[in-house]
């Protein structure tokens, strides 16, 4: 037995390290705040300013070169046209440590906007072979505008940073083709990142942080399929081979795939059809008919079994009426968003004391997807909600991401910015005792 003095002795010098790692914690967090408070001004003007100029994917140029020249003001090294118009800044910290990444995408949609603002766009374009406005209808205006103000606030503190923060700007998201090309092109490497963190806008309450470990956002494949028939008289079908009832029963037969062959006690899937193209009028039975739909699941072996089972369906359906059907899923199309289950419950106490212990909600699974996820392949990482909806208002009835009303409220950049801020800081302190 040892005596009660030793005891005593060994017990304190085993606190002393964790109440000093607990108060260096805290007067981190508050210059954290601290800057971010006064960075505020700048985010407002930055989001505005890109919300007013949104550029769709692969053509953020004004925006690119805004991130580039602020990122070059800050004293970070920068590389610009990564994936054609991304942009990587990268912060040494004074002391060696460990390497984060924080990932914002840039990009707008070929949407025109309704929304009453003073800084409205009215950005117009051709997308498709249609004129149509252009609009941060995904909230990716705020997403640049936090990561830049995360930027000036740990630049500032560079002298405190054991390690090396690496801010990824990514185009083309909404095209889910920028998080590969980058990767492609060497952004997790040179330095390699040990985590990475991402943020999305999202109509939940105000200054909430939602997040969910293991799969959280759904795997997402392109479904395009051709059938060909034979052409005949409306009146004389025997004549050809329908390809319009051929896609009828492709359309309902599909719908059975998630209702009757799944286990859908393992994780939910859809398959959808969402357009269907052919004829040219009601007394003529067409050659072909052009299915384009979305499949989404929260499980790579769910993904390919779909997939797998889709094919079977679309051929042997055609094959019964005498028609044939190709499928091609495409190649826009994204893993399941996984979050890193370890990562997510270290950085947990982060994300409370950021938002406040009462607005850090575990979310359900979300069916939208998100090219994070191919960073989530190679590097741990933990991606999470920022509720935008305004105050007083609905988060269930206001308009949805993608809709021309969409609306961001700008009370959530703070938060924004303190909570990418404090998870790059955070988990540098972390992973480096005693510094
Ligand atoms: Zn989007
Ligand atoms: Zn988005």
């Amino acid at each position: 037995m040892l005596p009660r003095l030793v005891v005593l002795a060994v017990l304190s010098a085993g606190c002393l390290p964790a109440l000093r790692a607990q108060s260096r914690f805290a007067t981190l967090a508050a210059e954290i705040d601290r800057r971010a408070a006064a960075a505020l001004p700048r985010v407002v003007a930055w989001r505005r300013d890109i919300h007013q100029h949104p550029e769709l994917s692969f053509a953020e140029v004004r925006t690119a070169k805004l991130v580039a020249d602020q990122l070059t003001a800050l004293g970070l090294e920068v590389r610009t046209g990564v994936a054609r118009t991304g942009v990587v800044g990268v912060l040494r910290g004074a002391r060696s440590g460990p390497v984060v990444a924080l990932r914002a995408d840039m990009d707008g949609l070929p949407v025109t906007e309704l929304v009453d603002l003073p800084f409205k766009s009215t950005v117009r374009t051709q997308y498709n072979g249609q004129e149509v406005g252009v609009m941060h209808a995904c909230g990716h205006d705020n997403h640049v505008a936090i990561l830049l103000g995360t930027a000036e606030v740990l630049a500032g503190m560079r002298e405190r940073l054991p390690g090396t923060v690496k801010f990824i700007f990514q185009p083309a998201e909404e095209s889910v083709s920028g998080a590969q090309l980058m990767i492609t092109e060497g952004v997790l490497e040179d330095p390699a990142p040990q985590a990475i963190f991402g943020l999305h806008v999202w109509p939940a309450p105000l200054g909430t942080i939602s997040y969910r470990a293991g799969p959280f956002m759904a795997a997402s494949d392109g479904l395009n399929i051709v059938v060909r028939g034979r052409q005949t008289h409306g009146a004389l079908p025997w004549g050809g081979v329908d390809p319009i009832v051929v896609a009828s029963q492709i359309v309902l037969a599909l719908q059975t795939i998630p209702s009757r062959q799944l286990d859908v006690t393992r994780a939910p899937a859809i398959v959808t059809v969402g357009m269907i193209r052919g004829g040219t009028r009601g007394n003529i039975i067409p050659d072909s008919v052009i299915l384009e739909g979305t499949v989404r699941t929260f499980d790579e072996g769910m993904r390919a079994d779909v997939k797998q089972r889709i094919r079977r369906t679309v051929e042997q359906i055609a094959q019964s009426a005498g028609a044939t059907a190709v499928v091609d899923f495409g190649t826009a199309n994204a893993p399941v968003t996984i979050n890193d289950s370890a990562l997510t419950e270290q950085v947990l106490p982060t994300l409370r004391r950021v938002a406040g212990p009462d607005k850090v909600l575990l979310a359900g699974l979300s069916m939208p997807s998100e090219d994070f996820a191919y960073y989530q392949q190679r590097v741990p990482g933990v991606f999470f909600f920022l509720g935008v909806a305004p105050d007083g208002q609905d988060p269930r009835t206001v308009a949805p991401n993608h809709s021309p009303y969409f609306f961001a409220d700008e009370g959530a950049l703070p938060v924004g910015v303190r909570a990418l801020a404090s998870l790059a800081v955070d988990y540098l302190t972390s992973a480096v005792p005693g510094r």
